[in-house]
């Protein structure tokens, strides 16, 4: 059985790798995925064989990477922050009994949520979610709903892919929901190039948040009505200074 590691390669640099996606890439003997990851893991592998296709190439790189793996190569396919979460674990793992003796091993990796949460300081110190406003393959009508949902529940809601140059007012109509059922003034920040070079944050509030330079290599953070500020931190309290006076 040869193997085909899903790899999450964390949010930028080196340091954000955990040691199993080091030990996977020296495994494999051909390394493939969307040419900005493979850029980041080159310099630590240059030996290796690599391939790398254009964003939107999701099917052919996995598809690539399979036929490959079927032929006796080990493989990894290199994926941002975790190869699960809005990543391409899930489409290997699908795709695979297509193909002869491949197995498809998925290596985790440091997700935008958690890599950009501890940029800000602790905002999912309780219950979270996640929400992607990218409608390329999930109905934006589903997507407003589980906004809806996260909203009514006072959960910390990350949004990855805010806004995008064709997705401009997603980010718009998502805190118009959220004030339904939050305060306008719920403390809110974001994380742009987690790990990477040029990384910025900023802490705001919801009134305010649909107005930030929010891009697509941005992980955005709103709050719970508990969520509060603490010096240039955000901190979403888990309830133990209830203890402190006792
Ligand atoms: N598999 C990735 C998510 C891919 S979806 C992960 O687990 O992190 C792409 C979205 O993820 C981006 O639009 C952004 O919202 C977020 N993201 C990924 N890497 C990021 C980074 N280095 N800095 C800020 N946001 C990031």
């Amino acid at each position: 059985m040869s193997k085909l590691y899903a790899v999450g390669l964390g949010p930028g640099n080196e340091e954000f790798m955990t040691g199993e996606a080091k030990n996977a890439l020296a495994a494999a003997d051909l390394i493939c995925g969307y040419t900005v990851y493979v850029d980041l893991v080159k310099p630590l592998f240059p030996e290796k064989e690599y391939f790398t296709t254009a964003m939107k190439k999701e099917i052919d790189r996995c598809r690539f990477a399979l036929e490959k793996a079927a032929e006796g190569k080990n493989v990894a396919m290199v994926c941002s922050g975790d190869s699960g979460v809005y990543g391409m674990a899930g489409l290997l793992i699908q795709l695979a009994p297509e193909y002869k003796d491949v197995e498809v091993v998925v290596v985790c990796g440091v997700t935008a949520a958690i890599s950009g949460s501890a940029v800000l300081g602790a905002p999912l110190g309780h219950d979270f979610c996640t929400v992607s406003l990218s409608d390329l393959l999930t109905p934006w009508e589903v997507i407003e709903k589980r906004l809806e949902g996260a909203a009514m529940g006072d959960f910390n809601i990350c949004l990855y892919n805010p806004r995008s140059h064709k997705r401009v007012t997603h980010l718009n109509r998502a805190c118009e929901i959220m004030m339904k059922y939050k305060s306008p003034d719920t403390v809110c920040g974001w994380v742009k190039n987690i790990g990477r070079d040029g990384q910025e944050a900023h802490i705001t509030t919801l009134d305010k948040l649909a107005d930030e330079p929010i891009d697509m290599f941005t992980t955005v953070f709103i709050g719970s009505a508990n969520t509060k500020v603490y010096g240039n931190q955000i901190v979403t309290p888990r309830g133990y200074e209830k203890r402190l006076d006792k």
